[in-house]
């Protein structure tokens, strides 16, 4: 259950905590934008939700039968709509993300923003602290490649996504993007889950890679629990027997979790299949199943690349991806990049 409070005083607000102690339901009090949420474990059934909704300074209760709360469809059957710059996540208008797994060079960064903008994407990514899996691979430009990026964003007009690894360098982070990601590795570091809900910039939301929907739900409720509510989701494949694949595209996990979600889910077909021929293919199904966006690997030489290269679009190949999946985005009744 969640009790919905406008500006309670704090008299109205301790006979509610009180009510939930004595009824034996464990509280959690969240502060959004100008609401107080009191979310409770249990009390889905009616008598519970009419007691709650009588008392001074309650606005609404709602009954959530979900582990997760604040994020469930139950709690809000509206799509919440994320904006970055001019693009919204969750809206018709479905966005592109698109550049290098790893910022490189400023001069590697700039023509692919150039490229990838050309081609109707609306955000640049580009990784800066990279979570390898061998301590021996590229490791990122760090604090270099935050700089580079935002430059470049700066200078063509792109809002810029970087993945934070690490809680102690949210401030940094923070000032440089205008989106953070948490990685797939990092999903249930929670720790930096509730670090980031601190930030107010937009949150992208990667899934484990082996991580359940519900899991990677749940780690949706510590950031918005944790006071932050612009959430987009990103499926990026799990981990299967498969090895033909570097993992498994969970298509009907967008589809899922747009249902069991308010929260826009989008898709990263470059991780998702390890392989830049599948990229496309893969990015056409997600549009089709409901996908609010796409992430794309863009490198000017994949070959060159010093990360993820086998993944990464070349611009040409990019510009084919998004030439095909707006022709699927049509088909749905949306529209993709800033294609027409
Ligand atoms: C990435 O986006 O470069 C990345 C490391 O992704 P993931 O966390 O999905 O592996
Ligand atoms: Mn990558």
């Amino acid at each position: 259950m969640i009790i919905i409070m406008n500006a309670p005083t704090e008299e109205q607000m301790n006979r509610i905590l009180n009510k939930l102690m004595v009824n034996n339901l464990e509280a959690k009090t969240i502060a959004i934008q100008d609401k107080i949420m009191i979310t409770a474990s249990g009390g889905t059934e009616a008598r519970h939700t009419e007691l709650y909704s009588r008392m001074p300074g309650v606005e609404r209760v709602v009954a959530v039968s979900t582990p997760f709360k604040l994020v469930s469809r139950e709690f809000c059957a509206d799509n919440t709509l994320v904006h970055v710059g001019s693009a919204t996540f969750g809206d018709k208008y479905i966005p592109v993300i698109a550049g290098p797994c790893a910022v490189e060079s400023y001069e590697q960064v700039r023509q692919t923003a150039v490229a990838v903008k050309g081609a109707g994407a609306v955000m640049l990514r580009g990784g800066a602290f990279k979570p390898r899996t061998s301590p021996y691979s590229f490791q990122g430009l760090e604090y270099d490649g935050l700089e580079i990026l935002s430059a470049v964003g700066r200078e063509t007009g792109m809002p810029v996504i970087t993945e934070l690894t690490d809680p102690r360098l949210l401030d940094s982070v923070d000032q440089h993007v205008d989106m953070i990601q948490i990685g797939a590795r990092n999903m249930q570091n929670y720790p930096l889950l509730k670090e980031v809900a601190r930030s107010k910039k937009p949150i992208l939301l990667k899934r484990g890679p082996a991580s359940t929907i519900e899991e990677w739900l749940m780690a949706a409720e510590y950031i918005m629990s944790g006071g932050n509510n612009q959430i987009v989701l990103c499926e990026r494949g799990i981990r299967t027997f498969e090895t033909y694949t570097r993992n498994t595209f969970d298509v009907s996990a967008v589809a899922l979790a747009r249902h069991l979600t308010h929260l826009p889910v989008i898709a990263d077909p470059s991780h998702g299949t390890g392989n830049w021929r599948l990229v496309t293919p893969v990015a056409k199904a997600a549009v089709a199943a409901g996908a609010d966006g796409l992430i794309i690997e863009v490198h000017p030489c994949p070959e060159e690349a010093m990360s993820d290269g086998p993944q990464s679009l070349n611009p040409v190949n990019f510009a084919q991806l998004m030439k095909e999946t707006s022709e699927v985005a049509k088909a749905v009744g949306r529209k993709l990049g800033d294609l027409i």
